[in-house]
């Protein structure tokens, strides 16, 4: 669908002139009672012309650790800009984050809903708000996201690391591990890179929670695309390895029982290695569950117990070579 452009500068009857910033009011949809509902944007503008780019969190409404990062920098006397334009939202999806909830009132995911339609369901209205107001007005996007619920993410960024611009905003993030993922159909990112906005998504941390070394690898991947971008003064920092990832799978349980870890998320693995022990209630019959490649762990259930055919890890392949050189170096994001 046809995406028209518009003027990151100018809201409504206001225009953010040359090195000022506004916050504005989007309207997306009404409450049952009949309010209207919108959720607030912070608009920065550099002195310099530049690229516009935006920063969302909670389009998931129960995932917080992207609010908090951006939330953070809206007030960060650092974020001076130098040039360009940055839209930042904290909470896109404000009708599930009233209710602490993933999805809206009407039980769909926003994030199969993009681009959306402006007569379509209320996901696909408040999908094409988003894309009319935000990623209309953006050459490049970022998208905070967390593991969904009763999961835990290693810090990692996806995207369709085949487009070049995907490519350059996720090596410029300085996040140790990329998985090339284009999204589901119907997903921010993907939908949005489509329409001519290359957009990366960070996944990291749960849902619920505002954690420290979550925000700090949001907030400094930000400030690393922006100062890539010469937009904001400073050196990158720039993580020693990149893990780029093409494929990742789900261990599984295959009984129940109470979990061990014997790792966490952001461990390498060795094919065969054991992830978890699982026991009966009584504590017996100890089963290991193990490795099914050499990889890196994205992410774990937070759930102490499993039942057959549950997940219980989630693994990146990597080659046996990068996990080698892995070990050798300190990551940035290992500061959990
Ligand atoms: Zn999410």
């Amino acid at each position: 669908m046809a995406l028209a452009r518009k003027d990151p500068t100018v809201w409504g009857a206001v225009t953010v002139e040359p090195g000022q910033e506004i916050d504005v009011e989007v309207p997306i949809s009404e409450s049952y009672s009949g309010r209207q509902v919108s959720f607030p944007v912070h608009i920065k503008r550099g002195l310099l012309p530049g690229p516009a780019i935006f920063l969302t969190a909670a389009v998931h409404g129960d995932e917080l650790n992207g609010t908090a990062a951006i939330r953070s920098l809206i007030v960060d006397p650092e974020m001076r800009l130098l040039r360009g334009t940055l839209i930042m939202v904290p909470v896109i999806n404000v009708l599930g984050f009233e209710t602490h909830s993933r999805y809206l009132p009407d039980r769909r995911d926003l994030n199969r809903c993009f681009p959306g339609l402006a007569n379509g369901s209320q996901a696909s209205r408040l999908a094409r708000v988003v894309f009319e107001e935000i990623v209309g007005r953006c050459e490049y996007g970022i998208d905070l996201h967390t593991a969904a619920i009763r999961r835990t993410n290693h810090p990692n960024i996806r995207g369709d690391f085949r487009h070049p611009g995907v490519r350059e905003l996720g090596e410029a993030f300085g996040c140790e591990v990329l998985v090339n993922e284009p999204g589901p159909e119907g997903s921010f990112r993907r939908s949005a890179t489509e329409a001519g906005c290359p957009t990366i998504i960070l996944e990291a941390g749960e849902i619920w929670k505002m954690e420290p070394a979550v925000v700090d690898c949001a907030r400094r991947g930000i400030k690393n695309v922006l100062r890539r971008f010469e937009m904001l003064a400073g050196p990158c920092a720039s993580p020693p390895i990149y893990h780029w990832v093409e494929k990742t799978q789900w261990v599984r349980a295959n009984q129940a029982g109470f979990l061990d870890f014997h790792l966490g998320p952001g461990s390498t693995v060795r094919k065969g290695q054991p992830i978890a022990t699982v026991t009966s209630l009584l504590g017996r019959n100890p089963v290991a569950i193990t490795a099914p490649t050499d990889g890196i762990v994205l992410g774990i259930t937070t759930l102490p117990v499993t039942a057959p055919g549950e997940p219980v890890c989630h693994v990146a392949h990597l080659p046996a070579q990068a996990i080698a050189l892995d070990a050798a170096v300190v990551r940035l994001t290992d500061v959990a």
